[in-house]
């Protein structure tokens, strides 16, 4: 990536490479701009000549551990990201959980943020600032480092792919975030095209261990449709060769999500078919109890038909993961993302049809 030297130097969007280049257009010494660039990331320390703007933390919703922050960008949009704490044998880590849009254009229908429509793509610099600002302005457990970042936030990472993989650059950056590839996934509906992209990023050096997830949902292209209307654009044989091309290295985690909805993908036989669908793919399948967004036309799942999709899963010989529920009451749990204040740019109704109306947006805070 080029540096345009007409822009404001935003230092977060910038691996240390690109910032010390620009530094020293502006006559500084490539050493002083590696400290100011180590400080930036590892001390939260801002050079004068840099811009990162101080988003306010609107809102910090806590439960138990599992918390979310939003902050407010300069034309009064908000980002939500949550830390997810993780116990360890050796300890507790924490996930950080970032968006890479304000809303998403992708309108499944379990999701919150469909509700939102897209508004805006961010910048490289404002998703890595998500992290920035978990790291050096967010108020937690000193103990407790973002260890691991996943793209799962608000918004399809595919979508903003160009911003979402420079931002992977800088976080990984060994002089700055020093985030391992290793502890980064991208979750994507499966955009082909955009899982080309991040394959062409993990074959590079120091990215073959990111991790790549794709958010599957159904058993078939029927249902899938029906919850996820990008299917249509992208059905899941076409899906299935993405996948297959994508480049694996070993230890590379591969995970496919998916959303357990009571009455639309929760039978024996929809259990069965994912397991058929994935027996080529070496993959975990990752099953997710859906998390009710505002307005739910289907509750949360009861805990045996989740226990049974999973045992009926590991007994077809896929390997199986069920993931806790956290942060469900505060509306930061997975697929609950999403500011209620805006999200009426776009109704999603019941049948998958979107009807668009005029996007209104207020800076006003509520919370
Ligand atoms: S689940 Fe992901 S891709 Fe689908 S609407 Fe929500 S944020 Fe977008």
């Amino acid at each position: 990536m080029s540096v345009a030297t007409d822009q404001p130097v935003r230092p977060l969007g910038l691996t240390r490479a690109q910032f010390v280049e620009r530094a020293r257009s502006c006559g500084r010494s490539a050493g002083a701009a590696l400290e100011e660039y180590r400080a930036l990331f590892r001390a939260g320390v801002v050079p004068a000549w840099c811009e990162v703007p101080e988003y306010p933390v609107t809102a910090t919703l806590v439960e138990g551990e599992t918390s979310k922050f939003v902050l407010r960008h300069d034309d009064g949009l908000e980002t939500e990201s949550v830390l997810i704490p993780m116990p360890r044998s050796t300890g507790t880590t924490t996930t950080l959980c970032v968006s890479s849009q304000v809303g998403c254009a992708m309108g499944c229908r379990f999701c919150e943020t469909a509700q939102m429509g897209l508004i805006k793509n961010l910048r490289a610099d404002q998703i890595v600032h998500q992290w920035w600002a978990a790291t050096h302005r967010v108020q937690r457990s000193a103990d407790r480092p973002v260890k691991n970042i996943v793209f799962m936030g608000m918004g399809e990472p595919t979508d903003n792919i160009d911003e979402v993989i420079q931002a992977v650059r800088v976080l990984v950056d060994h002089d700055g975030a020093t985030v391992p590839a290793s502890n980064i996934s991208i979750s994507t509906v499966g955009n082909p095209d955009g899982i080309a992209k991040i394959g062409d990023l993990v074959r590079e050096r120091g990215f073959h261990r990111l991790n790549l997830a794709l958010s599957l949902n159904a058993p078939n292209d029927e249902i899938r449709t029906q919850i996820m209307p990008v299917n249509k654009a992208w059905p899941m044989a076409r899906l299935k060769e993405a996948l297959l091309a994508f480049p694996r290295f070993s230890q590379a985690a591969f995970c496919v999500e998916y959303v357990l909805i009571p009455g639309v993908n929760d039978a024996d036989e929809h259990c069965d078919e994912v397991c058929a669908f994935l027996r080529e793919v070496r993959c975990s399948l990752n099953v997710i109890p859906y998390n009710p967004r505002r307005n739910s036309p289907w509750p949360a799942p009861e805990e045996s038909s989740v226990d049974r999709f999973v045992a009926r899963a590991v007994a077809n010989g896929q390997f199986t993961k069920r993931r806790g529920t956290k942060g469900r009451d505060v509306m930061a749990a997975c697929g609950q993302l999403g500011n209620e204040r805006i999200r009426n740019r776009r109704v999603v109704a019941d049948d998958g049809s979107t009807a668009p109306v005029p996007l209104r947006i207020t800076a006003r805070r509520d919370t």
